[in-house]
């Protein structure tokens, strides 16, 4: 019997519709009920010849016949080579590479930005050590644009660093900040410079002299 048919379920009898036989009982039950049907033929089952049932039977005995599953296993495998139209194709990938292999540090901004013309800003401090972070920048920017003047001064540099002290920089303070750039001392020439192109309408240019 199917396994998966449930037992315990009352099913009809082939012979008789009257009869609701529990399925775990058909079997018995059809000895019995197919002596008041002498006159069916038997006919052959589909998943094997050998089997010659009742023809009133024959649906219940496809339903149950133990070959029914061999020849249902290959007919279905069988179709499963055509079913699949679009196969999809096993690209070659190379693996040689591996990126797990390389021995890279971690890229670490912090780090990177110190030894980069970029403005950086301290968002959690008080006033005071923000204030002596925005002086240290400006002198650690003073100092990459000297580096980089002599450098393109000198030979001619590979890495084509901008000469940032005589280009304007991309960017513009606001009103606010100015100011404190105003109140503050420059700390060296570069740094001067710097201000110069950030506030280029505030230079001071020296009056000439009225006599001439
Ligand atoms: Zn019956
Ligand atoms: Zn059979």
């Amino acid at each position: 019997m199917n396994l998966e048919l449930d037992p315990e379920e009352k099913i009809m009898c082939p012979y008789n519709p009257a009869h609701y036989i529990l399925r775990k009982r058909m079997n018995t039950h059809l000895v019995k009920c197919k002596k008041n049907y002498p006159e069916s033929k038997l006919v052959e089952c589909d998943f094997n010849i050998l089997h010659k049932v009742p023809e009133p039977e024959l649906r219940y005995h496809h339903d149950n016949c133990p070959d029914r599953k061999k020849i249902e296993v290959t007919v279905y495998q069988e179709e499963g080579v055509d079913i699949n139209k679009y196969p999809i194709k096993s690209e070659a990938v190379p693996t040689e590479e591996s990126w797990d292999d390389l021995n890279v540090p971690t890229y670490d901004p912090k780090k990177h930005c110190e030894t980069k013309n970029v403005i950086r800003h301290l968002d959690v401090a008080s006033a005071a050590k923000r204030r002596e972070f925005r002086m240290q920048e400006r002198k650690r920017i003073g100092l990459l644009n000297a580096n980089a003047e002599s450098k393109s001064n000198g030979e001619t540099s590979k890495e084509n660093i901008p000469n940032t002290s005589t280009q304007k920089p991309n960017f513009v303070l606001p009103a606010r900040q100015q100011n404190r750039i105003d109140e503050e001392v420059p700390q060296s020439v570069a740094d001067l410079v710097q201000r110069l192109a950030i506030d280029a309408k505030k230079a001071v240019i020296p009056k000439r002299k009225a006599a001439n």
